[in-house]
């Protein structure tokens, strides 16, 4: 049986590279009540990349302006380029029982976790070996050699940061590691504070024992 709930904010965080993207996406793709939260950067768009879909591209004067309006829930700099997560969507998302995918940085985990706390699960991605992480953003090669330097250097700060996870996967495995998130999204639809309304559906059950 299935009742209306609240959705959960799934934050899926890792440093570049460990795989969080690829698994984002394997979740997103086999389950339709997955919503993606799509962030604002002023970071230039990579080639593979669409507006609207990965990122919404702006300039820093519109980036400023949507965090002076209140229009982010969170924002923060990483590596020289503003992220900011547009406020708008998330509330409506989740009191229709959406899940939403979180895309963030430890600075912005910390920040949401300030404001909606009970809402959360957050999964930190790390990387079997840096030998692999360093791999993976070589293949990836949409970045240059300093900005592979500078991403792995940012991977020290973030990976500092796991502790304050509530669950941790070493990714040496795409396939095992995406149905490892899978399980716990699973359980977390589950919890109780999500689940608002069952008042009405035990007391009715209370009143069957009585008229038995
Ligand atoms: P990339 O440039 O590789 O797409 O993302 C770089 C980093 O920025 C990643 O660690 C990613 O989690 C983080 N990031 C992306 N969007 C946001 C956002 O809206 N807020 C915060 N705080 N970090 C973000």
């Amino acid at each position: 049986m299935e009742f209306q709930r609240r959705g959960v904010m799934l934050v899926i965080a890792s440093p570049s590279g460990a795989g969080k993207s690829s698994i984002s996406r394997a979740l997103f793709a086999q389950d339709p009540n997955i919503r993606l939260s799509v962030s604002v950067t002023t970071r230039a768009r990579r080639t593979d990349e669409v507006e609207g879909t990965h990122y919404y591209f702006v300039d820093v004067p519109t980036f400023n302006r949507m965090r002076a309006d209140g229009e982010l829930l969170e924002w923060a700099q990483v590596h020289d380029n503003f992220y900011g997560t547009p406020r708008a969507r998330v509330e409506e998302q989740l009191a229709a029982g959406h899940d939403i995918l979180f895309d963030v940085d430890y600075q912005g985990t910390l920040q949401l976790y300030e404001k909606s706390r009970s809402d959360m699960v957050t999964v930190f991605i790390l990387p079997p070996t840096i030998k692999e992480l360093r791999a993976r953003l070589e293949r990836r090669a949409q970045d240059s050699v300093g900005t592979i330097e500078k991403r792995l250097r940012n991977a020290k700060i973030e990976m500092a940061h796991y502790s304050e996870y509530d669950y941790i996967i070493i990714n040496d495995d795409l396939e095992a590691s995406t149905q490892k998130v899978r399980s716990i999204l699973a359980a977390a639809r589950l919890a109780r504070q999500r689940l608002g309304q069952l008042d009405n559906f035990v007391k009715d059950l209370q009143n069957q024992i009585d008229s038995l």
